[in-house]
């Protein structure tokens, strides 16, 4: 990965000494998180479709229609018409979208049984030919639905690595995931509690405008060193 300086471009490396004392640090103030929030491999799947440019608050309410109605099940999902299965997501927003995006899963899962059998590389692309289902989606359903090593890279990943000046934001996102697998142990366990820390504190300090003042990261963080260079101290 490289990171540009003015006309000057330097490698960004991410260290595992780096990310696992981040690691432990979040970990040290918010606990083990124990995601996904799901009961299932298929609910894990259908959340990670409708968290999609939303809260998990809003797909909350989605999944819980769906559960009112003993729909939460290949079979139930398939068989409703489309126009009452986006009524009953349509708190996560974009319904008409997801319920396509939805169905097509579905449709995916039912012809092609045995998923759990393939290799990640395979099952990866797999998943990522489903239209609809985009490099994030994919990672969130193999690391939590299918408990494969991948690192999951969203917005608050790239938001909390940037500030901290260890990533660039522009840079790919399967180059950052090689990136953040490289340095770490192969570890599902690991991978998907140091993505759902990465999420918690991204909506405890590491928001869009950051609440620095007492972040367990703010001794090493590059945004939180410029903003005292500047005489910024109150955020
Ligand atoms: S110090 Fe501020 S910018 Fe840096 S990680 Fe913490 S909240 Fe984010």
């Amino acid at each position: 990965m490289e990171r540009q300086t003015g006309r000057q471009t330097i490698a960004v490396k991410l260290s595992t000494a780096d990310l696992m004392m981040i690691y432990r640090q979040l970990l040290g103030r918010y606990e083990a998180q124990h995601w996904w929030p799901g009961e299932t491999p298929f609910e894990v799947m259908v959340g990670a479709v409708l968290t999609q440019n939303t809260a998990w608050s809003n797909v909350e309410k989605a999944i819980d229609n769906l559960k009112g109605l003993d729909a939460l099940n290949l079979e139930s999902l398939l068989t409703m018409p489309p126009d009452s299965l986006a009524a009953q997501i349509r708190p996560a927003g974009y319904f008409n979208v997801k319920t396509k995006r939805l169905l097509n899963l579905c449709r995916f899962l039912q012809q092609n049984p045995g998923l759990e059998v393939l290799d990640t590389d395979e099952l990866r692309a797999r998943l990522l030919s489903i239209h609809g289902i985009g490099p994030e989606t994919a990672d969130d359903i193999l690391l939590y639905a299918f408990d494969r090593p991948v690192f999951v890279i969203d917005a608050y990943t790239r938001r909390l690595f940037g500030r901290l000046g260890l990533i660039v934001h522009d840079c790919g996102y399967e180059s950052l995931r090689a990136d953040f697998e490289a340095a770490l142990r192969s570890d599902s366990t690991l991978f998907s509690e140091y993505h759902a820390l990465i999420v918690v504190h991204a909506k405890a300090h590491c928001r869009t405008k950051p609440v620095c003042v007492s972040c367990p990261l703010s001794e090493q963080c590059r945004y939180r060193m410029d903003q005292l260079a500047n005489g910024i101290s109150a955020v």
